[in-house]
């Protein structure tokens, strides 16, 4: 049984609210573990939009220089009508100013945003600890028993605050029995990051914006030579993820026939929830990011609120 009696605090899940923290605690040098069940980082863009609250925290953190050399601001937005395509581009912000430095929202994959973090993480001594599930906790007074499922079997680990940044299905929310109220949107949507020929990779592509429920996009992610592809779909349709399927999808939804999809890195298939913890702590067991609330993507809420959550608790559990 391993036991580590001067953990200060146990983060469970190594999204981007699990890094974050992780960063905020390592530069106090506050002792964590920060661990993760998925046995690798997650690959999907996911979460791209990155805004410029969240901008200001990563400066904080040293990273904000990385993350904008790792992608771009929103390209234009070119949708596709019966005259032809109309481009449009995004106004010119307003000048920086100290009360609000950063203007312009920051369009990154997920998938490296959080590999920057981890790059920061890395510089501070320390890294995620994949393939290591969170099975169980009890906490006391003084802190928090936790029983960890590794390759090599199962340990128990003393903390003084266990912290849930384990996402939207949280086993630290359900575990607690806090109530994730809220309601299913009832929209379902397909994301998808592919490889694709016939599109430029300098505008943000939608057709049959007319309308939206049989709406495709193809965003492109700076950085890689992906673009993100999105579209709504029938709670109850059989949605083919192949290459094939998501071009066949594409032009039966009034994308040229030019443009074809050659390869699918990632892909899923989600309904949209709107749903809020009624607790973010619970003694010295606390939640983060996803686990405490979740968002349609529209507005890009998630990614940012995940990051700003962990940034505010890291002060004050070093405090
Ligand atoms: C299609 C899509 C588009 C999106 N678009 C946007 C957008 O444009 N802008 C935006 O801001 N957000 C967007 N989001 C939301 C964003 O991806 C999430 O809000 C964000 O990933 C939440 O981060 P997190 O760290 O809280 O949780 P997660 O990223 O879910 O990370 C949780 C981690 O906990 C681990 N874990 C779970 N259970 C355990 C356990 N028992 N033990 C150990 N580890 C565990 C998981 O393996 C995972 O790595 C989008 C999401 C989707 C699906």
């Amino acid at each position: 049984m391993a036991r580590n009696e001067d953990l200060e605090v146990l983060v469970c899940g190594s999204g981007a609210a699990g890094l974050t923290l992780a960063i905020d605690l390592a530069r106090r040098n506050i002792a964590f573990r920060l661990i993760d069940k998925a046995p690798h980082p997650f690959a999907g863009s996911r979460g791209k939009g990155i805004q410029p609250r969240t901008e200001e925290v990563f400066e904080d953190l040293a990273v904000i220089d990385r993350i904008v050399a790792s992608g771009g601001e929103y390209p234009p937005l070119r949708t596709y009508t019966p005259d032809g395509p109309v481009d449009k581009h995004a106004g010119i912000p307003p000048e920086p100013t100290p009360a609000e430095p950063y203007q312009i929202p920051l369009l990154v994959p997920q998938f490296l945003t959080e590999r920057r973090l981890r790059e920061r993480l890395a510089e501070l001594g320390h890294a995620p600890e994949y393939g290591c599930e969170l099975v169980g906790f009890e906490q006391d007074p003084d802190g928090v028993t936790a029983r960890i499922a590794t390759p090599g079997g199962e340990r128990t680990v003393r903390a003084a605050y266990l912290v849930g940044a384990d996402g939207g299905s949280s086993f630290v929310r359900k575990a607690l029995g806090i109530e994730f109220r809220g309601k299913s949107l009832g929209v379902r949507a397909l994301v998808a990051d592919v490889r694709a020929d016939g599109a430029s990779s300098r505008v943000w592509h939608r057709w049959g914006d007319e309308q939206p429920e049989r709406s495709v996009s193809l965003c492109p992610l700076h950085g890689t030579d992906l673009f993100q592809y999105m579209a709504p779909v029938p709670l109850d349709m059989d949605v083919d993820l192949s290459a094939e399927g998501l071009t066949a999808l594409l032009h039966e939804r009034g994308g040229q026939d030019g443009v074809v999809i050659r390869e699918v890195s990632w892909a899923s298939v989600f309904t949209m929830q709107a749903r809020l913890a009624d607790a973010y702590r619970c003694g010295r067991v606390l939640l983060a990011g996803d686990a405490a609330h979740c968002h349609p993507p529209t507005g890009g809420q998630g990614l940012n609120t995940s990051i700003q959550d962990a940034y505010n608790l890291g002060w004050k559990l070093a405090a």
